[in-house]
């Protein structure tokens, strides 16, 4: 299940979005990956440093025959820091048809990196703080039981899981409506020194295919400065109300609803969705609106209402505390933490009971149409268009190729 594809995309700063087509190296996500990505051409080779190792054998692992470049390792004074070799530190070479060594890089302890090449018949040897790469990476996943064990499958960053999370939090309730079979594909960058991941940034592009419907996600910087998530058709991806008020965890997403009334499951028995979670799990405002209540109310226990814009309004229920500062009048935009999760009132265990109102009438918050922000400007349209749309044919793409591999 190792299998996965990296990009090798072109970075375009100013859009956020790979400049070019982006052209796809299929690789085996259990090798290093250093090599096809490095910018500066040549070939590198990298081998992780085993146990037991001493120089001559890691080179000689390398592929490098060159005893002139071995004889200047073992007695220049800086180069010598390889030889405090680390089990499990990469060793970069870059060396000619010959197997004669041009170039090494190692991640010295202390943290700086050693830089050797070589200048006609002379070898140089420096040691500098390096600087962070940023890379991109293309995953794909298949849902099985849970989105984070789908995400470790594929060796998905946590960070880059609940990003992916929040940023179709708009269209998908992850707690209700994932399915077995649903697919996802995300571009993300990391951050990387000399090889070794340190770090995941931001989600550039995502699909999810979820109960059938695809959709997909394009990170968009605006002219003015603004940068969000938009639908292939210029769309914003932020809706006025998230689809789920409880924060999407690793520890919540494993949590079961089958602990507590079934028989109310469905949402016509009962005029709310239920959201499991333990005890203490944040509670967000779903949209942005006004604290209306917030008080002790017989069998919802500890309440929060919230006044939207419109005719609509939210309620949160068996609340175990409220958030700092929620008290009736009071503004709160949507993501703000209004409570956490309890038991609190009629509730058999730790769970969210959550109501979507609609001129103060109960509805169906997973299937009701909610307004959008606004999409991507007229003036950029087209950009965005021609950006957008050989990526979206490009990630549908990745998913099937990865996946087939994965099978
Ligand atoms: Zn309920």
């Amino acid at each position: 299940m190792g299998f996965g594809i990296v990009a090798a995309f072109g970075f375009a700063p100013e859009s956020g979005l790979p400049a070019d087509p982006p052209q796809l190296i299929a690789r085996d996500l259990q090798r290093p990956l250093l090599a096809a990505l490095s910018s500066e051409g040549g070939y590198w080779r990298e081998e992780r440093i085993q146990r037991g190792d001493t120089l001559g054998s890691v080179l000689s692992r390398l592929g490098v025959q060159d005893p002139a470049a071995e004889l200047f390792l073992r007695s220049d004074s800086r180069a010598r820091t390889l030889y405090q070799l680390r089990p499990g530190k990469p060793v970069r070479v870059k060396f000619d048809d010959d197997g004669h060594l041009v170039a090494l890089r190692y991640l010295a302890q202390g943290g700086e990196l050693l830089d050797v090449s070589r200048d006609s018949d002379a070898f140089v040897a420096q040691l500098a703080a390096p600087t962070a790469d940023l890379r991109l990476e293309l995953r794909a996943g298949e849902i099985r039981s849970s989105l984070f064990a789908a995400s470790d499958a594929i060796g998905l960053p946590d960070a880059i899981t609940i990003q992916l999370a929040d940023i179709f939090s708009g269209d998908i309730d992850f707690y209700h409506d994932l399915r077995r079979g649903d697919r996802f594909t995300v571009v993300y960058e990391m951050r990387e020194l000399d090889g070794t991941a340190i770090g995941a940034g931001r989600i550039l592009a995502a699909e999810f295919v979820n109960k059938g419907i695809t959709f997909r996600a394009f990170l968009w910087h605006a002219r003015d400065g603004g940068e969000a998530y938009y639908a292939e058709d210029g769309k914003s991806l932020r809706k006025a109300f998230m689809r789920s008020p409880v924060e999407f965890t690793r520890i919540t997403s494993g949590f079961s609803l089958a602990r507590f009334h079934p028989f109310l499951q469905t949402w016509r028995a009962h005029k709310g969705v239920d959201f499991a979670a333990p005890t203490g799990t944040p509670v967000r405002a779903s949209g942005d609106g006004r604290v209306a209540f917030a008080g002790s109310q017989n069998g919802y226990g500890n309440v929060v209402s919230l006044q939207h814009s419109g005719a609509y309004s939210t309620l949160y229920a068996h609340l175990s505390r409220f958030g700092a500062g929620v008290r009736p009048g009071v503004h709160v935009a949507q993501g703000d933490i209004i409570g956490y999760v309890g038991q609190t009132g009629w509730a058999t265990g730790p769970h969210l009971h959550y109501e979507f109102r609609v001129n103060n009438e109960q509805r169906d918050p997973l299937t009701i149409a909610l307004p959008d922000a606004l999409p991507v400007s007229a003036a950029e349209r087209v950009s965005y268009l021609e950006r957008v749309v050989p990526l979206a044919a490009e990630l549908a793409l990745s998913r099937g190729l990865i996946l087939a591999g994965a099978e």
